[in-house]
């Protein structure tokens, strides 16, 4: 399977190229040349087999040729052996025909772990192979940052420096970050906000004799290889419910547009799916963009749902790449235009969105009244994201067709909005209730790239 550029002026690369390379050479983002196929008998025969045995049939198509069956076997294997649930990613029903999908049980409680557990020892495997060592560094306001602590710590091949904003992330996202005693994992904790570490990590890619010193490797959300990682469990859900015979519809809290993008693929595989809704909060620019009026940027304002305040969505690119009949070039000058603030989807690819997606934009106060009733009539503690796209799904769905809303995040991960809501404080997982008593392990550093780079250096 080659992999080409949402920009049509990249190289095209194999599966394990494109995962250790990230963004492509032209600014734009990997896609797979063809979809794979998935057969409505290959989709019955599914049902009943396990989260890892679904995700090897899923996702073999997209990486034969960068691995061996028993080298991605492997990888699976140990990427989910660490959640705390047999099902990984099992289901419960909020009302008739209105499902929860929980993608929280992995070691850091949100559903990026699915995808970074398995980048994790896809990354060991192929560097391994090829004697080499990497050193990822990454920027966090929360979420990202613990998820790749926990997924690359341990592994020789790879270094990861993640930094924080100092005293801006909640503290069960700092300790998850900290606490990890693995050698090879760093939290650095740096005196500025999200923006400024974002901006010294692109600072550090951009130096390429530091770049190439120590081998930078990033594994932002862009990562085609976590996309595809979040494929599996759209299978595994809609199969429990009756696919292929039954059509499910998704509602998916989003950001970035990783998620709901790996439903876009699902789809395209050949898993009937009716209608995939993107739910945001106040920061709305997908709902706006969706509903007609341009994709324009606008100020961030901080939520309580955090790891969805985004002003602009980087896998979006790849939605108007297939929603544009695969023109890179069209789609390279619409990144050009929005340097410029913004630009207006075309007719034709609008229609080609809205066959696809539906759309909804969840308030402060909606979000906080979804966490209260939802903990009343369903008995289900939701974490702020997951309330959003709760909310949203209720305002959208179908009664014929089956729902299911994915829950993004464990409640215990925001426990003061919750509690808030609800009243209720919602504990952490036993697994995890000794979280505030381990030992913390932290850089304090300076906003400057110099600085960081030193350290990162003397560190490795
Ligand atoms: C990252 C994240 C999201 C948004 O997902 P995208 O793939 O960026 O759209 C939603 N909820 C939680 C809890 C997250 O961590």
């Amino acid at each position: 399977m080659k992999y080409i550029s949402t920009r049509g002026q990249a190289p095209e690369l194999t599966f394990e190229e494109a995962m250790l390379t990230g963004l492509a050479r032209d600014g734009g983002l990997y896609v797979p040349a063809e979809i794979p196929q998935m057969s409505q008998d290959d989709i019955a025969a599914l049902s009943g087999l396990s989260y890892e045995e679904t995700a090897f049939r899923v996702m073999w198509p997209f990486v034969s040729g960068s691995f061996t069956e028993e080298e991605f076997r492997g990888c699976i294997a140990r990427a989910y052996e660490g959640f705390g649930h047999a099902a990984r990613a099992p289901m419960v029903q909020l009302a008739p025909n209105h499902f929860l999908l929980e993608l929280f049980h992995g070691p850091t409680l949100a559903f990026k772990d699915f995808a970074m557990q398995l980048i994790g020892q896809l990354f060991q495997v192929a560097l391994k192979r090829r004697g080499e060592k990497v050193t990822i560094v990454g920027a966090t306001s929360g979420d990202t940052g613990s998820a790749a602590i926990e997924a690359f710590r341990g592994l020789d091949a790879v270094n990861v420096f993640i930094l924080f904003p100092h005293g801006r992330v909640s503290e069960v996202q700092r300790r998850q970050m900290t606490t990890p005693a693995d050698s090879n994992v760093h939290a650095l904790a740096l005196e500025g906000d999200f923006d400024d570490c974002q901006a010294r990590v692109k600072d550090m890619f951009n130096d390429f004799d530091f770049r190439d010193g120590v081998k930078l490797a990033g594994v932002n959300s862009i990562n085609f290889a976590r996309v595809l990682a979040q494929v599996v469990y759209y299978f595994t859900a809609a199969v429990s419910l009756g696919a292929p015979e039954r059509k499910v519809s998704f509602t998916v809290p989003t950001g970035n547009f990783g998620d709901i993008f790996a439903g876009f693929i699902a789809k395209q595989m050949g898993l009937p799916i009716d209608r995939l809704v993107v739910a945001t909060n106040q920061n709305d620019i997908l709902h706006r963009c969706l509903s007609g009026q341009g994709y324009y940027k606008g100020e961030t304002i901080p939520s309580i749902s955090p790891s969805m305040d985004i002003q602009v969505s980087s896998n979006f690119e790849r939605a108007l790449f297939y929603a544009y009949g695969q023109d890179g070039a069209a789609v390279a000058q619409l990144m050009d235009e929005l340097k410029n603030g913004g630009f207006d989807v075309s007719q034709g690819a609008m229609q080609a969105l809205s066959e696809l997606y539906d759309s909804g934009r969840c308030s402060e106060d909606e979000t906080l009244a979804t966490i209260k009733a939802q903990n009343e009539v369903a008995n289900e503690l939701l974490c702020p994201h997951s309330a959003v796209g709760v909310k949203v799904a209720e305002d959208k769905r179908n009664p014929s067709v089956p729902m299911i809303t994915l829950a993004t995040a464990h409640p215990a991960k925001f426990p003061a909005a919750v509690e808030d809501a609800s009243g209720v404080h919602p504990p952490l997982p036993p697994r995890m209730s000794d979280l505030y008593e381990r030992p913390e392990r932290v850089t304090r550093i300076g906003n400057d790239l110099a600085t960081i780079e030193d350290h990162i250096r003397k560190t490795i």
